[in-house]
Parts: structure tokens; C-alpha cells; sequence
């Protein structure tokens, strides 16, 4: 254990520098603040950066052009494709590490102070470091944004079964790869995995894929795994795993019944848990609760006056721009603003084929809410900018007050729906009306009509879709 002599002291020093730390602590040193940031890992970025969302993502956009080379054969147009995973990985690495030097750029330039090194607090004002020449830093405000880490089964731990860091590090294609999970992580690199060629089978538990979206939207998403996987197995568990020499030996419960399959690689993929355990809270008046997760209020402040907490060690969705917006939230705060997390709206994105996004409320949480809604769901078959692409699966579904028409939320599964969803947050955030939707022009030929389009079907006004029976004429 590395312990260095010096002691510094910081008006803020934020502890990892994922994207809640790291817009931490730029946004603090905006706000005229000395800031430190402290990060175990050699390079900044954390989880999202380095080993999820951004190579992920890039995993995801490479397996996708292979796939649109296949389906390419209906415009007339064939490719020869193949895959040169080294070359993958490498390019892969490059998009990480371009990034990478982009945030240690941001932050030399605004004079942040970064810190390789553990932190552990001492007391409500100090921090130990482990690991660097620092042994220690005092500060007037500390910024909690440690993040959240895989989680294993119990018999998948030490086997050599892949969580989501080494599913990115492309150690290779394996020919069966078993995914435990139809979550966020299990689906996106499932896809990724089937696209370059593996035979994917997916275990969840649950009796359908990305429980917190809609139901009919998450069951679009769900046709398409079964339809690229070999297998998509719901209602499902692994109760083991065994490894036999190079294979894994894996026993698969379902409705009561246990088979047992071989795959040559185990992907882990049921969640994550926050890192709070190790850093010292016990020693602070932070309130942790039974899940590990710090409890903060509006203002991302614990229950310990100089210490905040951002990110997937607090409540919520674990994920990175609710991350980044409570760092916002948390260093006006310090530097005293009139600021809280008080949005209306976190939009989810899912990275499969197709994309599914929601925002606000899900149709299902309104009916469980006892709250009275309208729905509009427009198909993107009947939009014309989806059908030129050759990608016209999904729809868009509107969720409004039945009597305000106030919009509630909005839930996109199909192309590109992870940057459609940004229009529908906006219109929560703004309080906007049914109208408001409708009566905005979205340039034609996009995607964004189709937004506008389901509105029109909740307001009873569209008419790219044949004119719905009402329900006296049904009755005629
Ligand atoms: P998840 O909660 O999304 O999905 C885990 C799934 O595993 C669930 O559907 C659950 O029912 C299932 N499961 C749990 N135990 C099981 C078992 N024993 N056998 C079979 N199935 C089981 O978790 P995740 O996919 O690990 O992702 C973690 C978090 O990371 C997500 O909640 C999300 O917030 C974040 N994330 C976000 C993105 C994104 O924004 N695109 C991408 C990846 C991860």
C-alpha cells in the first residue's frame, strides 16, 4: 500500500471521475472553486467512458453497419463483410482514449487538480489517499460519485464467467455465448455478440425484456432478440454453472423444469451495486441505506452538511446524464445557487436493435399511479423518413393527462430513438400541452414526425393513419 507524506486542502474535492465526478468538478472550478478530483484508475472517464456506455456504444454502432450490410441486399446493393476484431478493438480503444484525453484536457485547462489515488474519509472534513503521493486532503465540500459496479451470481463469481468489462474488452467471438439477464447491458451486448456472429442465448428471469419500459414497446425489442438470438429464454433462471475444461456447463430452470447447455463463454449481466462499502462513511454523518445507496435530498446533499452525493451510489436510475445533472445540481449548490434536482423527466435509452427510449411517466406506471391518461401510438410503418431507411419497426407512443392534456410521457421504440426522446424530455420539462405537439411543424421527411404524429392519433387529428371507428359509428 502506496501512502504518500504531503496533505493538500481544496474548497471542493470530488472522490471519481466518471460523468457525475468529472462535470463535478469542471462546473465547480467555473464556479471559482479549488478543486481536487480523486480517481483510483489511471484514466479519467470512469465506467461510462472506459468499460460501458462510450465503447459499448461503439461496439453497438460496428455490429449494426455489419447487420445493415446484410439487409442492405433489398435495395439492391451486396457487401462482402468481415470482421477484424483485433482492428475492432483497436478502434474501439481509440474512441475511449480520444475521450479520455478530451477530459484531462477539460480539467488541466480550468486548473482542477487531478489525484490518482483511493479515497476513505478520516472524518466530516478530511479524506486519506491510498496509493499516491497525497496521503491526505482536507476540504470544505466533498463530492461523492463513486458509481456502481457489476453485480455476480453467486456461482458465477471466480469461474472466469464475463461481466460487462470483459463483454468490452472483446477477448474474443465466442461460437455459443450465453447472456444471464434481458436488462440494458444483457440486450445491448447481446446484439453486439449476435451481430458478430455468435449464437446468443438469453436467460431473464422476468416473463418479458427491459421490465421498466412499457410493455408493447419492450415487446418490439424483444421479437427482434428472438429473431437474431438463438434463444431468448423468460420465466428463466441459471441455477449453475460449471466449468468443464475451455466450455461452461450451465443448468437453466424453466417453469420448474432444469436443462442443462454448454457455451463457450458466460456473460453475467443482472445489475449493478453502488461503491460505497469502502470508503470510510463510517467515519462521516452519511446515511447509507440496506441497498448501499447514500440518501441525499433535492440539493444531492447528504445527511453530512459538507458532503454531497451524485450518481449511481444515490437513488434513481443508474444512469450517466442523471449523473452529470446532479453534479450540476450539487456544485451550485455548494457554491450557493438556488439549485435542485427537480426535473420531471429522465429519459432511459436502450442501445438495441431496434433503440428503445422513454421519458416521464411509462404508460404502465400511470394506470399503477390510478392516474387517468390518453394514449396516441403512431407505427413507423406508416412514416415515410423510416420506410427509405429500410427500418420502419416500432412506434411512438404519447402519454397524456386525459383531462389537462398536460404530455406525461413519451416512449420511442425504433430508429433513432435515442435522440427522438430529447424533443419529448423537453416538452415534460416545459410543461407542454397535447397541442403543443401537434401544432409544431417537424421538418419533413424525419423521424421527429412521428412524434408529432402520435400526438395527432391522441388528439384525434392524424391523418396518415386511417381514421380510427368512434365508438357510436363501431356500434352502427
Ligand atoms: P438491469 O437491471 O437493466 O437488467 C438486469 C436484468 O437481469 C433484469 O431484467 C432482471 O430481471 C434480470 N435478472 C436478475 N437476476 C437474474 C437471474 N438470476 N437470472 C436471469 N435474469 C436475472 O441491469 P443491467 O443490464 O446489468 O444494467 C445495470 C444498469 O446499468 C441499468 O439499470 C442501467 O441503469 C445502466 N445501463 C444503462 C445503459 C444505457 O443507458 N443505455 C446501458 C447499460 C447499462
Amino acid at each position: 500500500m502506496v501512502m504518500g507524506s504531503l496533505r493538500q486542502k481544496a474548497d471542493v474535492v470530488v472522490i471519481g471521475a466518471g460523468p457525475g465526478g468529472y462535470v463535478a468538478a469542471l462546473r465547480a472550478a467555473d464556479l471559482g472553486k479549488e478543486v481536487i478530483l480523486v480517481e483510483a484508475r489511471e484514466q479519467r472517464g470512469g465506467v461510462c467512458l472506459i468499460e460501458g456506455c462510450i465503447p459499448s456504444k461503439a461496439l453497438i454502432h460496428a455490429s449494426e453497419l455489419l447487420e445493415e450490410t446484410k439487409s442492405a441486399k433489398k435495395m439492391g446493393l451486396t457487401f462482402k463483410a468481415d470482421v477484424d476484431v483485433d482492428q475492432l478493438r483497436k478502434w474501439k480503444g481509440q474512441v475511449v482514449s480520444g475521450l479520455t484525453k478530451g477530459i484531462d484536457g477539460l480539467l488541466s485547462k480550468r486548473g482542477v487538480e487531478v489525484v490518482t489515488g483511493y479515497a476513505r474519509f478520516e472524518n466530516s472534513k478530511s479524506l486519506a489517499i491510498e496509493g499516491s503521493d497525497v496521503a491526505g486532503i482536507d476540504f470544505k465540500h466533498c463530492i461523492i460519485a463513486t458509481g456502481s459496479r457489476p453485480i455476480h451470481l453467486p456461482f458465477t463469481e471466480d469461474k472466469g464467467c464475463w461481466t460487462s468489462k470483459e463483454a468490452l474488452d472483446l477477448p474474443k467471438i465466442p461460437k455459443r455465448l450465453l447472456v444471464i439477464g434481458g436488462g440494458y447491458i444483457g440486450l445491448e451486448l447481446g446484439f453486439v455478440y449476435a451481430g458478430l456472429g455468435s449464437k446468443v442465448v438469453c436467460v431473464e428471469f422476468l416473463d418479458r425484456v427491459l421490465a421498466g419500459a412499457d410493455r408493447d414497446l419492450s415487446d418490439v425489442v424483444k421479437k427482434s432478440a428472438q429473431k437474431r438470438f438463438e434463444k431468448l429464454m423468460l420465466s428463466s433462471k441459471v441455477t449453475a454453472v460449471e466449468k468443464k475444461g475451455d466450455d461452461f456447463e450451465v443448468t437453466i430452470e424453466t417453469d420448474g423444469k432444469a436443462t442443462t447447455e454448454t457455451f463457450d463463454a458466460v456473460f453475467v449481466a443482472v445489475g449493478r451495486k453502488p461503491n460505497t462499502e469502502d470508503l470510510g462513511l463510517g467515519k462521516t454523518k452519511v446515511e447509507v441505506d440496506d441497498r448501499g445507496l447514500i440518501v441525499t435530498d433535492e440539493q444531492c446533499r447528504t445527511a453530512d452538511p459538507n458532503i454531497f452525493a451524485i450518481g449511481d451510489i444515490t437513488h434513481g436510475p443508474q444512469l450517466a446524464h442523471k449523473a452529470s445533472r446532479e453534479a450540476k445540481v450539487a456544485t451550485e449548490t455548494i457554491a450557493g445557487h438556488n439549485a435542485a434536482f427537480d426535473n420531471r423527466a429522465i429519459p432511459a435509452v436502450v442501445f438495441t436493435h431496434p433503440e428503445l427510449a422513454w421519458t416521464g411517466i411509462t404508460e404502465e406506471e400511470a394506470k399503477e399511479q390510478g392516474k387517468n391518461v390518453r394514449t396516441g401510438v403512431f407505427p413507423f410503418a406508416a412514416l415515410g423518413r423510416a420506410k427509405t431507411l429500410g427500418n420502419a419497426e416500432g412506434m411512438v407512443k404519447v402519454i397524456v393527462d386525459a383531462e389537462s392534456e398536460l404530455v406525461l410521457g413519451v416512449g420511442i421504440v425504433g430508429p433513432s430513438a435515442s435522440d427522438l426522446i430529447a424533443e419529448a424530455t423537453l416538452a415534460i420539462e416545459m410543461g407542454a400541452v397535447l397541442e403543443d405537439l401537434m401544432v409544431t411543424i417537424h421538418p419533413h421527411p424525419t423521424l421527429s414526425e412521428s412524434i408529432m404524429e402520435a400526438a395527432e392519433v391522441a388528439g384525434d387529428a392524424c391523418v396518415h393513419l386511417p381514421k380510427p371507428k368512434k365508438k357510436a359509428d363501431a356500434k352502427a
